[in-house]
Formats: C-alpha cells, structure tokens, sequence
C-alpha cells in the first residue's frame, strides 16, 4: 500500500523537461507513447533512496539526493523546487509541510529492493519510461556522432558502436553497450510490472 498525499497541492505544474534526446532510445517501450499533455513529475529522494534516484534518472526522471541531507533541508528543498518528496522513512510524513499537503510526497516502503521500489513509484504514479538521463547526475543525454566522440571513446567501443551520447550535467560520454542493455531490460521489466499492479 502506498499514500500519495496532497496529490492536489502543488501550485503549478512543472514544465515539461526540454529533451534533446527523443526518438533512438532503445530504453523506451514501443508501447510507452508520451501523451502530449503528461508533466513529468520531479522527484527528491531521501537519504536511503540514493539507488532508487539513479534508476528514476534510467528512466528518464529528474530525481534530486544528497547523500547525508537533513529532513528539515529535504523536505524545505522538495517544496521549494516543487519535487514530489519520496521517502521510506514514516518521520518525515510528519513534518508539518508535507503533513498539511504543501510538499507532495510518496511513502516508498521499506524491503521493497531496488528493483520494488522502482515498479512501485511508476506504478504509483503510472509513469512511462522516457529517454534516459544520467544515473550519475541526472542531466539529459545530448546524442553525439561518433566522429564527435571519436577522441574519448575506447577505440575497441568505436569499433562497434555508431551512437555516442553525453551528459549535459556532468559531461560524461555514454554510449548503448551491454551495460546499457541490461539497464533498459531491468527498466522495461519494472514498467511492465508496473502496469500489472
Ligand atoms: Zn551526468
């Protein structure tokens, strides 16, 4: 069971993420067309949910930790930046602003594993998997051509590879190796889970 609160309260909603990134991604199900009048939600996870951020970031979500944050900082800079605060620890829900509904919140239960709590929030919240951003920082994937990433990609991976991807926060260079496989099939797993629910 799950208790989203005060699902009504956010002021405004957030605009959409300007992606550069849309059309190649092999992370997005064929099935998972984007409405064109869904808002991604943003997400601030807290101090114990530091994996479940990065695999929202897979997802294509723009999910906010700091390792160490304060529940009173936590819970001030889901409401200033207007994230919905998801959390396993029941104290927070307590907190006045997100007991009164003025920061949206999610109660992710404890023992769910990573892979849990992340059907959970997209079942939750019925979200479709998106163009990826970084599991590192979160920033969007920007698409390079391999001439461009030519001077910092392995040579054996440019070889075999023709689509090369950085990240515009952190500016690491990605590419869809088996890594990347194996996170997009973990990622379509958990939405069709999710969609079971
Ligand atoms: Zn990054």
């Amino acid at each position: 069971m799950f208790v989203e609160r005060a699902a009504g309260h956010v002021n405004a909603p957030e605009p959409a993420s300007p992606f550069s990134v849309l059309s190649p991604m092999a992370f997005r199900s064929a099935d998972a067309c984007i409405q064109s009048s869904f808002v991604e939600p943003r997400f601030f996870c807290d101090a114990m949910l530091g994996g479940l951020a990065r695999w929202l970031r897979a997802a294509g979500y723009d999910a906010a930790f700091e390792q160490g944050i304060d529940d009173a900082v936590l819970v001030a800079r889901a409401g200033e930046t207007g994230r919905i605060l998801l959390s396993s620890d029941g104290g927070i829900f307590e907190r006045t602003p997100v007991r009164e509904g003025h920061v949206r919140s999610l109660f992710v239960p404890r023992a769910l594993g990573l892979s849990g709590e992340l059907r959970f929030v997209l079942g939750a919240f019925s979200l479709p998997l998106l163009p990826p951003r970084c599991m590192t920082c979160g920033g969007a994937l920007l698409e390079l051509t391999k001439d461009e990433a030519r001077a910092e990609a392995p040579p054996k991976t440019l070889d075999r590879i023709e689509t090369f991807y950085r990240c515009e926060g952190c500016g690491k260079l990605l590419w869809r190796g088996s890594h990347w496989e194996r996170i997009a099939r973990v990622l379509a797993e958990a939405e069709a889970a999710a969609r079971r629910r």
